[in-house]
């Protein structure tokens, strides 16, 4: 008899115990999901109105995306991007005209998030190649502050011979072989 209660309140206590983990993890899925939406709600506003369009259908076409847009959510869900600020007009176009631009940097001032592609450039009739990220801007196209490494914060360094944008004779390639070395070589 004392065996089989003790059974009943194990198996009660079980019950519970699988009851309140089942509600712990529909209130995480719940907290997760917000938190996606927030992110949303953040980077639509932190885009100019001319582009809200245009971000807001590239968001519902490209659920699973693997792209600028998609680390922005990600850094505006873990607070890497905290306060967003306002993303200038020129870098709304390269986020979402260029899928390969990711926001490896930012400003010193405003602390926007600004996009970089790393990769080789060739120049026509010159054999070999020059390792370099593709930067698009001198300095911040919203405020004109310094570009730092976001993660380190460091002054980004490009070297000066390379143009901000492949326009010939340059052109960029973002693919990289095995060594370190462009695949082309
Ligand atoms: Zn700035």
């Amino acid at each position: 008899m004392k065996a089989y209660t003790r059974q009943k309140r194990i198996a009660a206590l079980e019950y519970l115990i699988s009851q309140d983990t089942e509600r712990l993890r529909e209130e995480t899925d719940l907290r997760i999901w917000n938190e996606e939406r927030q992110a949303r709600i953040d980077l639509i506003k932190a885009f100019p109105p001319e582009y809200r369009k245009q971000l807001i259908r590239q968001l519902r076409e490209n659920e699973d995306r693997d792209d600028g847009i998609h680390e922005l959510l990600i850094h505006l869900q873990n607070g890497v991007w905290e306060s967003p600020s306002k993303i200038p007009a020129a870098a709304a176009e390269v986020y979402l005209t260029e899928p390969k631009a990711t926001p490896w940097l930012r400003c010193k001032a405003c602390r926007v998030l600004l996009p970089t592609r790393s990769g080789f450039w060739i120049k026509e009739n010159v054999d070999g190649f020059w390792q370099g990220n593709l930067r698009y801007f001198q300095e911040c196209p919203g405020c004109g502050g310094q570009i730092i490494h976001r993660g380190t914060e460091k002054p980004v360094e490009f070297p000066a011979t390379l143009p901000l944008r492949p326009e010939p004779p340059w052109s960029f390639v973002d693919d990289v072989g095995t060594e370190g070395k462009p695949w082309f070589r």
